[in-house]
This record gives structure tokens, sequence and C-alpha cells, in this order.
């Protein structure tokens, strides 16, 4: 397995981070993940203008071009001979003496990337539809930056691992904000898509906007609002997106059966419309 670390293509385990890095001692970074499909990367340049868009709302300087982005992670994916997965992708503000405020200007970030092998278009998870439970979401008021500092997703996540389920969505106020790493959708009875609007509360999720551009092929109509919980449980279908789990139909929230407790058509119907648009470029 070879990795990318400033620079170099190494072995994973050559590749190795001091520990003076502000990623390791603050979470002072940011990452990105893109999806791998048939080898190809899929809607990556929006993921690289998201991650352009985090660097910038926290003052690291992006160290390559978009276009650069591209071809290492485009290398990386055929050193590993990478089919279908991920590539992750993270930067922090580089190494320096400990202390909170930032390192002079000319700290080299630190770049790294690695891919995963996993099967994301033929999931069997898909098919059987996840369950979901909620938490209270406890993260920070900046969550449209796709920061590394994602301690209060690893517990939600652990809930979830530790209730059975696949996925924890976060709950504020009464309303859904998001999954632990996915962005979540209600279909209402009337065919209504609803989902939470853009804001400094979320993720501007990169599958999200494409899914809510491939809506009026599934005769759906967008509603971007907030949703409470109970409208979630009563809800004619419920999914989450992510690009490690593309649409992903969810059959339970707190034990509670969405619909009749199966994958319903449209999200299956929009799963099928964005693996076609990945597979497409
Ligand atoms: N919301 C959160 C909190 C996430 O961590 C993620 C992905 O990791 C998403 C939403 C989904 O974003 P995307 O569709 O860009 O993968």
């Amino acid at each position: 397995r070879i990795v990318y670390l400033n620079g170099a293509f190494l072995p994973f385990e050559e590749a190795k981070v001091p520990v003076m890095d502000r990623g390791f001692l603050f979470a002072d970074g940011i990452y990105e993940v893109s999806a791998v499909l048939d080898g190809r990367l899929v809607d990556n340049a929006a993921h690289l203008a998201r991650l352009d868009r985090s660097l910038g709302e926290i003052g690291i300087r992006n160290p390559h071009s978009l276009d650069e982005w591209e071809r290492l992670e485009t290398e990386l994916v055929a050193r590993n001979g990478l089919a279908e997965g991920l590539v992750y992708m993270q930067v922090t503000r580089g190494v320096y003496e400990r202390d909170f405020g930032f390192p002079p200007a000319d700290t080299a970030p630190t770049v790294v990337m690695f891919t995963q092998a996993k099967t994301v278009a033929a999931n069997p998870l898909a098919e059987r539809g996840a369950k979901v439970i909620t938490v209270e979401d406890i993260r920070w008021k900046r969550r449209d930056i796709k920061s590394v500092a994602l301690l209060a997703q690893v517990l939600a996540k652990q809930a979830a691992v530790a209730a059975g389920v696949s996925e924890a969505w976060m709950v504020e106020d009464g309303a859904v904000t998001e999954g632990s790493s996915s962005t979540a959708f209600i279909v209402t009875q009337d065919r209504r898509l609803v989902t939470r609007p853009l804001s400094t509360a979320l993720l501007p999720g990169i599958t999200r906007a494409a899914v809510l551009r491939l809506a009026a092929e599934a005769d759906l109509v967008v509603e971007e609002r907030l949703f409470s919980v109970e409208e979630a449980r009563a809800a004619q279908e419920a999914f989450y997106t992510s690009a490690s789990s593309f649409v992903m139909p969810v059959v339970e929230i707190d034990g509670a059966a969405v619909g009749d407790g199966r994958p319903g058509p449209l999200g299956r119907r929009l799963r099928a419309l964005y693996i076609e648009m990945a597979r497409a470029g």
C-alpha cells in the first residue's frame, strides 16, 4: 500500500508524521474524501473546491492547485491499483514547537493522502437498508469546515456501533442536523425531498448537492428546510448521503420502522441515478 506524504509516494510503513504536527496536537487541519468507482474519481472537482474553501476558512494556504491535487490523487489511485473505494486527503498547519497561535507563515503544511479499498456501488447494506439512531449534536459552531477535529462524530458513530446500527443522526433543538459522517434526507408522502438548508450548522455535502440536482429526474420537489426526528420517523422514506455511502436508504430510526421498513423506491431510484452519474464521469 502506497501513501502520499509531503511530495513523496511511500510504502505505508515509511510514511511518518512528527509528534509536533499541529494536526496531531490540536486537530489543526482539514480533510476531504472522494470516492473512486471503476478506477476513476467521483465528483472530484467539487471535493477539491470544498477542500480549498475549508483551508481558506482556517487560514492555511492551499499547497497545491486543483489540477495538481487531481494529478496526485490519480497517481495514488494508479499506484495502489484501486478500482473502487476512497481517496482520503488531509492538510494540517504543519510542524512547529507547540503553541496555540499560528506558526510562522512559511511553515509548510503537512499533506497526507491514502486510499481505502471499499465496495461503494454494490454495497449490500443499500439492499437491506440502514438503521440509524439519534444522538444530541454536541459539535462546535463551524460545521461547514471539514475539520479533522471529529471527536463528537467519533462518539456519535460509536453510539451507533454500540446500538448495532449503521449511522447516528445528530439532533439540535429537535431538528436533525446531519449524520455523523453523512447528510440526512427524508421524502414526504407528497414527493417532497427534504433536507436541511446549508449554513455554518452543517457540512455542505458534495453528494447532497448531486442528489438535489438529480431530484427532478425522480419526480421529486426539493424542499430545503429543517425537519424533526418525529417527522423523519413518519416520513415515506429516509436516506443519508456521503462520498463513501452514495445514497443509503434508512429503514429504521431509533428502533421504529420508516415506511414499510424496507428501502423505498425513491431512495433506490436516486441511488441508481447517482451511480449512473458517477460512472458517466
Ligand atoms: N456531513 C458530515 C458531518 C460528514 O462528515 C460528511 C462526510 O464525511 C457528510 C455530511 C457528507 O459529505 P459528502 O457527501 O461530501 O461526503
